[in-house]
Parts: structure tokens; sequence; C-alpha cells
């Protein structure tokens, strides 16, 4: 069998694990690996010039790409892009140029490239980010930090952080020993151990090191016995101070493949959510990661990749690397209509409907005002603030401009308008009530 045959294999028993059985025969199935690059997984599917094809391709290009690229990241240890054979264009020599930030995985498992200095500390992972600095600090020191476990969604930062934690203390102390390991690749390891009586060498390799780092915890599953000598491991690694840093996507309470003995072990240290960062946050990662890669993008770009994108980091990342990608194939510069012309196909259809109009119409039936009120010259409290967040919805949902937008609220320039974004952005980390509201005009607006 051929080696990426091997590795698609891997991501089916990924994908396959969270995905509805009739979807992963209808959509994942056909799928055949064609190669891999530095950058990319290129792929086709098993039928040709059917019309089925289409429909299937674009289904998983708007529904599946993230679950399958993160299964690919799982896999490869490294971010790959997932595309069709038809799509993919060979990368001259001027793009391999720009992917030299890719991540490099040592023997030790760490990715170096991912640090604190490097990692965007907002409202949605300030306690995780903490607590892992604490770790770092003084891991296996305090019985309150060990294991800290930490979870959340899909590509919010779990994995940067853990790596994080793990070049930390590799920079304090080059001595010591730090080991990543995914949860597949343990267990593996592990079976493989029980199988050959080798159990008391692979014990014997975990109890030296001096911080585990065990990524996406959840795929620990499978026979009690598996679990069982998990947990001695796991025992015997605490009682001699050794730092166990765990990931999850789900609380050690849900995860329903652990026994509730392993569940109670995990939980007993501490146990720490990452959440969607907020638009500001978002905004920032994306400058960050803009500055990593040397390429000076406009905040307006990447403020529209951030309002466009809310829930995935990762995915949020990919979008920025496909625009720099298309804009130095088309030699265009990167600005706002470069950015739309790449982000057409992601951005939800739901908004096509949605206009400047239907937005302020929304926001001034919600506060019992007029429209005309809305987009007036008056500058009273509360009307100002319900202007800026019709401007902070426009920007939010829309694709216009923020000239444009400006223009219809009563020809106002774009930095008033931005400025007013600002402050909703604000206040909805500030003021729950007001979120709540924002939440609920967004969702009458949206529909849903
Ligand atoms: P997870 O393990 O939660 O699925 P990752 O740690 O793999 O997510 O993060 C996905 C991508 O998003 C990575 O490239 C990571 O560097 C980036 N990322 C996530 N959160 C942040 C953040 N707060 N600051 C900077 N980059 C981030
Ligand atoms: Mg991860």
């Amino acid at each position: 069998m051929s080696n990426i045959q091997n590795y698609w294999d891997k991501v089916l028993e990924i994908l396959k694990q969270d995905m509805n059985p009739v979807m992963y025969e209808s959509y994942i199935s056909p799928i055949i690996p064609v190669k891999y690059t530095d950058t990319h997984f290129v792929v086709k599917l098993k039928f040709e010039g059917d019309s089925l094809l289409n429909v299937i391709k674009s289904t998983l290009n708007k529904k599946y790409e993230p679950n399958i690229n993160s299964a690919i990241e799982q896999v490869f240890g490294k971010p790959l892009q997932f595309i069709f054979e038809d799509d993919y264009i060979e990368p001259t020599q001027e793009i391999v140029e720009v992917k030299k930030t890719n991540l490099i995985q040592q023997e030790n498992g760490l990715i170096t490239n991912y640090l604190f200095s490097n990692y965007i500390v907002g409202t949605s992972n300030n306690m995780a980010f903490a607590a892992s600095v604490a770790v770092a600090e003084n891991p296996g020191e305090d019985d309150i930090y060990n294991p800290l476990f930490l979870y959340g969604g899909v590509g919010l930062g779990k994995t940067h952080l853990m790596h994080a934690i793990g070049n930390h203390v590799l920079a304090g102390n080059p001595n010591a020993n730090v080991l990543y390991v995914s949860c597949e690749k343990f267990t593996t390891e592990l079976i493989k151990a029980i199988k050959d009586r080798q159990t008391y060498e692979f014990k014997e390799k975990y109890r030296q090191v001096d911080l585990l780092l065990i990524d996406d915890i959840q795929f620990l599953k499978g026979k009690e016995a598996g679990q069982e000598e998990f947990f001695h491991t796991f025992n015997e690694l605490f009682n001699a101070n050794k730092q166990i840093v765990m990931t999850s996507d789900r609380k050690p309470s849900e995860i329903q493949t652990l026994t509730s003995r392993l569940q109670s072990r995990m939980s007993k240290g501490l146990i720490i959510d990452i959440q969607s960062p907020n638009f500001e946050t978002r905004t920032a990662i994306l400058e960050k990661k803009a500055e990593i890669k040397n390429e000076k993008i406009s905040t307006d770009v990447l403020q529209y990749i951030a309002s466009n994108i809310t829930s995935n980091i990762r995915e949020m990342e990919g979008v920025l690397n496909k625009i720099i990608v298309y804009a130095r194939l088309t030699n265009k510069p990167i600005d706002l209509e470069l950015a739309r012309e790449v982000m057409q196909d992601i951005i939800k259809d739901t908004k096509s409907n949605i206009t400047i109009s239907y937005i302020q119409e929304n926001v001034a039936d919600f506060y019992k005002i007029t429209v005309d009120e809305l987009v007036s010259k008056r500058r009273t409290k509360p009307l100002t603030t319900y202007r800026h967040i019709a401007m902070y919805l426009c920007r939010k949902l829309l694709d216009n401009s923020l000239e444009e937008i400006g223009g219809k609220f009563g020809g106002r320039d774009h930095s008033t308008v931005m400025n007013g974004c600002d402050r909703v952005c604000k206040l909805l980390e500030t003021d729950t009530d007001r979120a709540a509201e924002v939440k609920n005009i967004e969702k009458r607006i949206v529909g849903n």
C-alpha cells in the first residue's frame, strides 16, 4: 500500500468518529488521495464526468473542509490544505518562499513556532493562557495545575498553547525532558506495548519525561485494559511529580469513551476551556499571523476576514494564506476587492439578502426609533450607541466597505464607521446585556 494511502486511512479514521455514517459514505468515501506537498493535500473523486461530482465537491469544500483539514493536521502533525486536483496550482518558486514559515516538528514532537510570544490573548483564552504560563514556569510543582486540562472547539489554539508550554520549559531548562504526543500516537504505542508484553518499557519511557503533553485526549478509547494501563502510567507520572498537560475538544466528563475512573483522575487538576475569540481578538490574531509571514496587510482586509470567519482560527488562517497566495499568483495587491474575490465561496449564502438598509431597519425597529433618527446627525446617547451597533452589524454581516457604510449613515466618513465599530466591540466585551441584545438583533437579521 502506498504511503499516502496509509496517511489517508488515518485521516478517514478520525473523520469517521465525528460524522454521520450516511454523510461519511456519501461525501468522504468517494475521495481518492492523489499526493501531498509541503502545503497541500491533493485529492480527486472516484467518479468522473458525473453531475454528482460537482455537488459532492462543493459540499466538501463548503461543509467538511475544516473537519478534513483538522484530521489531516492531526495525522501529519502540521496543517496541509485539503484541495481538489483540478483546483491545485503547482507552486512557483515565489510561493514556496511564502511558505517558509512552515511548522517544523522536532523529535520531541514540539513545533518550535508555537510560542507564548505569538499567542494572542483575549477574553476567550486568557484563563487558559495564564494557566499555561503558570505550568510552564513551574512544571510539576503544583498539584493545583497537574494535570492541566485544556478544552475547546476545533482550531481555537489548544495545540498552540500546549507546544508553547513545552517550548517555554525547554527555553528555561534545555535539559528538561519534554515530550509531545498526539493521543493517537500515545495509544497506538500503548496498545503495541501491551500486545508485545512491553508495558514496562513503555512506562519507563514515559516515566523519564518531565513534561508530558498529550493532545486530543478525546481519541483515547478502546478496551478497558488499555485505559487501565493508561491510568497507571498517569498515576506513576503524577506521583513522580511530572507535569502532564492534556487537551480535548470537551471536558473529561463528556468524553464518553473514558472510564469514569480515568475521567475523575483527569479532573483532579485544573480544567479550563478556551472559547471562540471575539472580533477584536480575531483581528489581532490575523495581524500577528500576517506579521509572522512578513506580509503587510491593511486592517480593513484583516477585519473583513475576521468578521466573516468567526469560529475557527485555523480556518481563518487558511483564508489568510489563500489570499496571500492568490495575490502572488495574480500579481494583484492585497486589498478588500481581492479578499472578497477569494472569500466569495466561503461567505454564507444567507448574507446575500441582507443590505445596509435592512440592518438599519432592524436596529431601528429593535430600539423603537426611526431609521431617519438612526442615521441623523444627532449625537445624544443612547442614539449614538444604537447607530454604532447598526454600523457594527453592517461591518460584520456585509461586504461593503467602510466608505459605503458611512455613506448610508448620513454621509459619514470611513473613520467614523471604524470608530463606531471599535466602540461596539469594546462594549460587547464589558456589557453582557448589550452583547445579548446585539446577538438578538443579529439573529433577527440573519433569520435564524
Ligand atoms: P486546536 O488545537 O484548538 O484545534 P490550534 O492550536 O491547532 O487549535 O490552532 C489553530 C491555528 O490557530 C494555529 O495556527 C494557531 O497558531 C492559531 N491560533 C489559535 N489561537 C491563537 C491565538 N490566540 N493567537 C495566535 N494564534 C492562534
Ligand atoms: Mg489541536
